[in-house]
């Protein structure tokens, strides 16, 4: 249950004027918390225009040094920014490299074999952005001459780009005044204004974009968000207890001010995940190993996979499903051996894998190849989820 008063007022700021929502706000949180009442969107931007100079100061003496940060061009900032959703800044680093050595510029992504593509994000999960990447330097080739647009509408509307990434490009490699709204930013102002609302929702988001549109500096729009995204990553963190005595917006922090920074960000309770048990095969012959191609749509579309079956079998059942006891396949069996548990997550849904290595003297017959192990390991993109059986092959 939420109830939530509101009135129209609007502010003006620089050249455009902007609608805010002030708020007279009563609500309860989605967490079921103390109602709170909110600071109004007047009292937001006061705050904001009070710890913007300090903020950009501080990000000017601190940031830190990141690949991407070097040249920030439009296609190095995007290419990023993509890769940098999910995934830890340290972990994307040698992606980052190996990803733009391999694709320079929209041409060579555009032009690239999709298996290339995929092969080169393998383990960076989250495939759909690999392919959406291609998908969008496709467009970019047709109808922009090979750049990405210096428009935050048209980079939105390409695919893969939401507005947190079309924000991030436009400002940083475009100067476009637009704010780039992400997890880290929403944090960091929850607890600056000590806000009890529930930061997944759409509408906080949308509130917070409109909020900072009206505040964000006209020379140095990437700058200022990259400010606040580093706070949120290095100060203002997601776990364990903000370090409050380093952060250039303490003066003005309500949640710091009443000692309540655990309080904040609320977020209500994710959904829990789709548990799927499953067999995996790893099927090796003479040298080779099976794999099979997983359709177009859907989770981890387009990469290549081991073979499995729908939940737990034993040896039996598995040589039953393979046909391995009738005459002439019982006799190119050489081994069944059982090669443990392994647990993969996605964002919706958990695999619960047990794995049979089988090898045999002749290849099973099945909905999958057999490849050159060699050739698995260069050409093949396999997704993370199946490491636990592939480390020994890959
Ligand atoms: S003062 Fe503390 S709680 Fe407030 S924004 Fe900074 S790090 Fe976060």
């Amino acid at each position: 249950m939420e109830q939530v008063k509101t009135e129209q007022t609007a502010t003006r700021q620089g050249a455009g004027e902007q609608a805010i929502i002030k708020q007279t706000v009563t609500e309860q949180t989605a967490a079921g918390q103390t109602v709170t009442e909110q600071i109004t969107a007047e009292q937001r931007i006061v705050i904001l225009q009070d710890v913007i100079p300090t903020m950009m100061e501080w990000y000017r003496r601190t940031a830190r040094d990141l690949p991407w940060r070097e040249r920030p061009e439009a296609y190095r900032v995007w290419i990023s920014e993509i890769m940098l959703q999910q995934t830890r800044i340290e972990a994307v680093k040698p992606y980052y490299d190996r990803f733009l050595k391999q694709f320079p510029g929209v041409r060579e992504l555009a032009e690239a074999p999709e298996e290339q593509v995929l092969k080169c994000w393998e383990g960076l999960g989250y495939y759909s952005r690999a392919r959406n990447l291609q998908k969008a330097a496709i467009l970019c080739m047709e109808n922009y001459g090979g750049e990405l647009p210096a428009s935050y509408e048209e980079l939105k509307a390409l695919p893969g780009i939401g507005n947190y990434t079309a924000g991030a490009v436009a400002s940083i490699a475009y100067r476009i005044p637009v704010p780039a709204v992400d997890g880290n930013v929403l944090r960091v102002l929850s607890r600056v204004f000590a806000d009890s609302r529930d930061i997944s929702r759409q509408s906080i988001k949308t509130e917070t974009e409109k909020l900072l549109l009206s505040v964000i500096p006209q020379d140095a729009p990437g700058a200022f968000n990259e400010a606040i995204m580093e706070i949120g990553e290095t100060i203002c963190i997601p776990n364990g207890f903000p370090l409050c005595e380093q952060c250039p917006l303490a003066a003005r922090c309500l949640a710091r001010e009443r000692g309540e920074q655990e309080l904040y960000p609320v977020k209500a309770p994710k959904k829990e995940r789709r548990k799927e048990e499953k067999t995996i095969l790893v099927l090796l012959c003479q040298g080779m190993a099976a794999v099979r191609k997983r359709p177009a749509k859907g989770l981890l579309a387009g990469m290549y996979e081991l073979p499995w079956m729908s939940g737990y079998l034993s040896q039996e059942e598995i040589a039953d499903c393979l046909q391995l006891s009738n005459a002439s396949a019982g006799e190119v069996l050489s081994s069944i051996s059982y090669m443990g548990a392994a647990k993969h997550i996605f964002s919706h849904v958990e695999w619960h894998m047990k794995g049979y290595m089988i090898q045999t003297e002749a290849p099973i017959p099945g909905d999958w190849e057999y490849v050159p192990i060699p050739e698995l390991k260069e050409k093949y993109p396999i997704p993370n989820a199946f490491s636990a059986y592939t480390e020994g092959l890959l």
